[in-house]
């Protein structure tokens, strides 16, 4: 009888145990179904960044004069100025121009140190590749024209991130029916076409 009994209160236990775990995930779960979702389903949709985002780097051949500054300035001397002299001309000629992007920290040293300002960040930020090898950009890579989220066709741009409420660092804490800090860009073109 004993073992019986002992046997009811184990299995009486075990019972209130696990109603309090389904307890504790039903709550998790409640709480995740008030909270507005911050997933972005890349590459279908993508984050536009943020203004200062320092990004793959634009070079701009016309306007290098081989001056090497942005090989000083950057911590791991990274950019490959290739240049020869011209005697006629009595100045520097450049023959090509290369940055590693599997190497580089995006610290934007060589852009601000420019004296030509023939480098530029964009907001480039999605340039993983099978081969590291295809990261080393030459002055042709270099000199594309940079793709931007909010003018690609088959891309949704969303603007969530990098515009949450001022002072707001957590994207989760933000309640599901609170209004965006930021406009999408449908958005902004509807308000634009208001104002006229
Ligand atoms: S961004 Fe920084 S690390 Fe990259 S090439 Fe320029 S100075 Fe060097
Ligand atoms: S600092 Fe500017 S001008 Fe000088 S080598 Fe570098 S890219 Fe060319």
């Amino acid at each position: 009888m004993l073992k019986f009994l002992n046997k009811i209160g184990d299995y009486t236990k075990d019972a209130v145990q696990a109603a309090r775990y389904i307890g504790q995930g039903m709550a998790v779960t409640f709480d995740h179904m008030r909270r507005r979702p911050i997933t972005v389903q890349y590459p279908y949709e993508k984050l536009i960044p943020s203004e200062r985002f320092r990004g793959r780097i634009h070079f701009e051949f016309d306007k290098c004069i081989s001056c090497e500054v942005c090989v000083r300035v950057c911590p791991i001397n990274l950019p490959v100025v290739d240049w020869t002299f011209n005697s006629e001309m009595k100045k520097k000629e450049l023959k090509s121009y290369s940055i590693d992007f599997g190497v580089c920290i995006f610290c934007g040293n060589c852009v601000e140190y420019c004296p030509t300002n023939a480098l530029s960040m964009t907001e480039e930020y999605d340039l993983s590749t099978f081969d590291r090898h295809e990261l080393n950009f030459d002055s042709v890579a270099l000199g594309r024209m940079p793709t931007k989220v909010t003018e690609d066709p088959l891309v949704t741009p969303i603007r969530e991130l990098a515009y949450l409420p001022k002072g707001v660092m957590e994207g989760h804490e933000v309640p599901h029916t609170a209004k965006r800090a930021g406009l999408r860009p449908e958005e902004i073109a509807e308000a634009a076409s208001e104002n006229k």
